[in-house]
């Protein structure tokens, strides 16, 4: 263990790295300073004293203490609660809540409770129930079952908020805001209904201003759709027909929109009323409904919720064949990585960390002895300044009776508990000068959420869908253990060394030029099938594919091929040599125009054409990859290229083990994470201090299962 800083060298040290790291710590440290355990760092847990008696409030207080948390999140589903009936407000249990859990030095962050409106405003007013893709309604009983566009439920919600808001905007304790709850995490993605119909409406106006343009840009002539008024423009409900693929498109951006303006009036009133506190919302990794980039534009920084357990229940339920940890660990940390680039790389929190076997209806397996220490430090490494557990004590009813806590359902403690309070008291030590330190990046990989909706409208074949791509990519990227950001589709990339681009299926000309510039001056733009097929107001493109890329990759597409019963395989040439790839649903092929071949096709009608190619453009090489490769093929070939592009790993870590650089003033720290149920040995040249054992190191680095080591170079 590392000695404990002084709580004023903790402080003093947390306010320049915290202002570093961009967030808002004037304000969040005036108020943390009042709740002297806050210590400028948020380490904590989910607690539901709406959901527990107040005789047990004082003894929650004293054990959450005693775990060493500085912080709790609460009453973000309390609504019912806070306002029993419409216009009645009652905060006092709420203020006696935050009493006792500041006396016992917890800061507290408050959620507003907007995601489960209570039965009264369900009753009173019908028109707020979200309506499905099929256009069926959804009922209450459940939560986030209305509608982001629906006036009175945006007024109602903000009500509520702006209640709760003027309430504790001077309570000793409150130090932050979580708006909402889980924006992306309904059981219908999009809403349909006649309100989201008329801001759709009213969306389009304001982005075409002309029904001229907008029949122009949709390509309206056919099917006879020509647009004479506005309020003639539907919702792409089923209509006997696929929709037209430009409303579809700008559908699915008007849905991320009505939700990012939903929050955007909860923050507005919350800067205003609480400018002391931080404002952030949380969201589960991995789901493409929601801009997260425009979600978190205007927050303070980006939180997550994280559930490798439950991820792997889900896996096991979508195929019967085995779960390879690093599939997992994979997922978890794709899911970190988005989050810390939602907001351009700054350090995000994670709001609910699983804490014990998860799942409501179905639930994942108990953690293993070491995992949930594992999977905070794995959130650590990848540029986590925060973690809340996910949850106190386990509730004892509703849904989500079985989503195992801290605490089990007796009250006793659960079997992580130890290794929470262990995990608790490190990170403490370790301070803030490493959780708001800078994750070391490499290599990008683009995720572009109009090329995710747009596949999805129009995949091509039945089995292509974006997310899956961007995940296999990841998978196959990450063993290279370079440090991987995600970025969006106008980011800047000369920071890479190489820039991967899967499924870039709308290209607009801004990242067109981006993408040439890169290239030109220097970088390694790894992409493939599709690349540049749509425009970014969904038309075709009408020049040869790729489109405006074309130059850049040195190829023309003279074909593109979903594939169904016949099969396709890759044989390598000697730039890529290894064993011939099988092709799974989709080929392009490829035409070199000026491009090296790396490898061609094996059967068929396109036996011996192009399936890979590389161009060097300007100082640096565009890979055009035209065949969805197996997943051993495409790990090998993007490492390959990694390789060649100069990405290097501190040192070579076995399958299973996880390598992620953070730095800080001069300083780095290498995590060593083992996903792995095996102890793991590997070798290195230099003289590392582990800062968890304080044991030097020199030559073999030995690691126990599902174990965890922070090296610093002696
Ligand atoms: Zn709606």
């Amino acid at each position: 263990m590392l000695p404990s800083l002084s709580r004023r060298e903790f402080v003093s040290g947390a306010a320049v790295l915290v202002s570093t790291a961009g967030l808002r710590l004037p304000v969040w440290a005036r108020a943390a300073a009042s709740v002297p355990a806050a210590d400028q760092v948020l380490l904590g847990v989910d607690y539901y004293p709406d959901q527990t008696p107040e005789s047990l409030w004082e003894e929650d207080a004293r054990r959450i203490t005693d775990v060493g948390f500085t912080n709790v999140r609460i009453a973000e589903f309390a609504w019912a609660l806070m306002e029993p009936s419409e216009g009645k407000f009652e905060f006092a249990w709420l203020h006696r809540a935050v009493k006792i859990l500041s006396q016992n030095n917890i800061a507290v962050i408050l959620g507003t409770p907007s995601a489960a409106p209570p039965p009264w405003l369900s009753a009173k007013y019908s028109d707020i129930f979200e309506v499905n893709a099929q256009g069926q309604r959804l009922y209450p009983g459940g939560r986030r079952f209305t509608c982001p566009s629906n006036a009175t439920y945006r007024r109602l919600s903000l009500t509520i908020a702006s209640e709760m808001a003027r309430a504790f905007a001077d309570s000793p304790g409150v130090v932050g805001w979580q708006i909402d709850n889980e924006l992306t995490l309904g059981s219908s993605l999009r809403c349909y209904c006649n309100a989201c119909q008329t801001g759709f409406q009213a969306w389009l106006r304001a982005r075409y201003h002309d029904l001229e343009t907008i029949n122009r840009t949709w390509g309206t002539v056919f099917w006879s759709q020509t647009y004479t008024d506005f309020t003639q423009i539907p919702v792409p409900l089923p209509s006997g027909g696929d929709p037209n693929p430009g409303l579809a498109l700008d559908y699915d951006r008007y849905q991320s929109y009505a939700n990012v303006s939903f929050q955007g009036e909860q923050l507005e009133m919350l800067r205003k009323v609480c400018p002391r506190h931080f404002i952030t919302t949380n969201n589960v990794g991995l789901l493409d409904t929601i801009d997260m980039r425009d979600l978190y534009r205007d927050l303070d920084f980006v939180a997550f919720d994280n559930y490798p357990g439950f991820f792997e229940m889900l896996l096991h339920q979508q195929s019967s064949a085995p779960v390879p940890p690093d599939a997992i660990s994979a997922m978890s940390a794709m899911g970190h990585d988005f989050a810390r680039g939602a907001k351009g790389g700054k350090p995000f929190m994670i709001m609910e960390e699983q804490s014990g076997k998860a799942g409501q209806r179905s639930f994942g397996p108990q953690p293993e002895k070491g995992q949930v220490r594992l999977w905070t430090y794995q959130a650590i490494a990848h540029g986590g300044m925060g973690v809340n557990y996910f949850r106190w004590d386990t509730a004892t009813s509703g849904a989500e009776e079985y989503w195992h806590g801290m605490l089990n359902h007796d009250r006793s403690n659960s079997p992580a508990f130890g290794e929470m309070q262990q995990t608790v008291r490190e990170l403490k030590a370790l301070g803030p000068e490493l959780l708001y330190s800078k994750y070391v990046a490499e290599s990008a990989l683009v995720f572009d959420y109009d090329c995710s909706w747009a596949v999805q409208i129009q995949p091509g074949h039945f089995s292509l869908s974006y997310m899956p791509q961007v995940q296999s990519w990841y998978g196959a990227i990450s063993p290279s253990h370079s440090g991987i950001d995600i970025v969006g589709p106008l980011s800047d990339l000369s920071p890479y060394k190489i820039v991967f681009a899967p499924l870039a299926y709308v290209v607009s000309e801004a990242q067109a030029a981006k993408i040439r510039s890169f290239v030109q001056g220097g970088g390694v733009l790894v992409t493939g099938f599709r690349l540049g097929a749509k425009t970014d107001t969904s038309q075709m493109v009408r020049t040869p594919l790729p489109g405006l890329l074309r130059d850049v990759m040195g190829v023309t597409i003279e074909d593109y091929v979903p594939i169904y019963s016949a099969k396709q395989g890759v044989r390598f040439s000697a730039g890529l040599a290894g064993a011939d790839a099988s092709c799974g649903i989709w080929a392009d092929i490829l035409q070199p125009a000026g491009a090296e071949v790396l490898g061609a096709y094996t059967n068929g009608a396109h036996s011996g054409k192009a399936a890979v190619t590389a161009n060097k453009f300007g100082k640096g090489k565009a890979i055009y990859i035209g065949a969805d490769l197996d997943a051993a093929s495409l790990a090998r070939v993007l490492q390959s290229l990694s390789g060649s592009a100069g990405v290097r790993q501190p040192f070579n870590v076995p399958r299973g083990v996880e390598l992620t650089v953070r730095s800080a003033g001069g300083k780095q720290w290498i995590f060593l994470l083992n996903h792995t149920s095996d102890a793991q040995t590997m070798g290195n040249s230099k003289n590392f201090t582990d800062l968890l054992t304080r044991e030097s190191m020199t030559g073999k680095i030995h690691l126990g299962a599902y174990a965890v080591r922070i090296l610093q170079e002696a």
